[in-house]
């Protein structure tokens, strides 16, 4: 699949208010591209709930709930619950596809014991975390997904605590499908969106998306700033499927010695959320101890890889 080769129908539409450079918004368009018309949607407390426009004018082409923070989980039951019924009595004649979008703060803090409770019955949905890394639309507070050393409103001098690795903790649900995603590879994105829509029950997909206000880059830096995560390992690029984990496009690149890893530091540089770990003076320790952990990650999974040779997936949990 090549980007010309994605369809022409525009379910994301002009007019929206999201920021220049949002992630946010470019991530939903080729999201609704690979789901198409046979979506409803649930916008769960996010950026998004502000960028679609104010009611009565709306962005978003697809049947919409606008819905509160912890409720991600639970609103994709009861969807999921109406539309098997509505098939069932012959009302509809094939079920949508429920989608839930949801920001990090609606997942990795206050949604996950709904999102869990959904997963662990393997409600028929997927599930998307736009990731950028703190509340953003209430002025980039922290989150649990926040990396550490990373400035935001009440971590001025950098976060002192380690990300928690939601992904990973729905692979350990046993859900059918989990895969996370990039901007800087919307081919890549769109696949992994076409794959979860064959599949039944709880999938999961999680997109980094680099926030221009919060992250402190410029607005036409998304992409790059994108790009670099993968490239300097900061944000890993798999697809967790039948109990394997298959690593794609920049990541499996890199596992694989095609390309090389590049310096973490070339990523933190390239935001203002990290200039105290370069001014008034370098902080040797703590970029020393995120780049520690990046490249043990790595050379691991390159030993891995040698030691397979062919084989590009680790088994990481049973399968569902
Ligand atoms: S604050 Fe960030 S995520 Fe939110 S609309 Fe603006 S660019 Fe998008």
């Amino acid at each position: 699949m090549r980007l010309r080769d994605f369809p022409e129908e525009e379910l994301f539409l002009q007019g929206s208010a999201a920021c220049h450079g949002c992630p946010g918004s470019a991530a939903i368009r080729v999201a609704f591209k690979a789901l198409g018309r046979n979506t409803v949607l649930a916008v769960i407390a996010s950026c998004t709930s502000v960028f679609q426009s104010p009611f009565p004018v709306s962005a978003l082409g697809l049947p919409t709930l606008n819905m509160a923070f912890a409720t991600g989980g639970a609103t994709a039951s009861g969807l999921s619950a109406a539309a098997d019924r509505l098939v069932a009595k012959g009302v509809l004649e094939e079920k949508p596809t429920i989608l839930v979008w949801a920001g990090d703060g609606g997942t990795y803090d206050i949604g996950i014991q709904a999102l869990s409770g959904a997963a662990e019955r393997n409600t028929d949905f997927i599930y998307v975390c736009y990731n950028n890394e703190a509340y953003s639309n209430t002025g980039t507070q922290r989150s649990g997904a926040t990396p550490y050393a990373a400035w935001t409103t009440n971590t001025t001098r950098g976060k002192e605590e380690w990300r928690k690795d939601v992904a990973q903790i729905m692979v350990a649900h046993g859900i059918p499908y989990v895969a996370t995603a990039s901007l800087a590879y919307p081919t890549d994105m769109f696949r992994k969106f076409a794959r979860a829509k064959e599949i039944k029950g709880t999938r999961y997909i999680e997109i980094q998306a680099p926030c221009p206000p919060g992250w402190k880059f410029p607005s036409s830096h998304t992409v790059k700033v994108a790009r670099l995560a993968v490239q300097t390992g900061m944000w890993m690029l798999y697809e967790h499927e039948n109990g394997r984990t298959a690593y794609t496009a920049g990541t499996q690149r890199i596992i694989q010695g095609q390309s090389k890893l590049l310096p973490v530091e070339e990523y933190l540089q390239a935001q203002g959320r990290f200039r105290h770990l370069f001014h008034p003076q370098r902080d040797e320790e703590r970029i020393g101890e995120i780049q520690r952990r990046i490249s043990h990650v790595f050379e691991t999974l390159q030993f891995t890889h040698k030691m397979k040779e062919h084989i590009m997936d680790i088994e990481l949990a049973p399968p569902h």
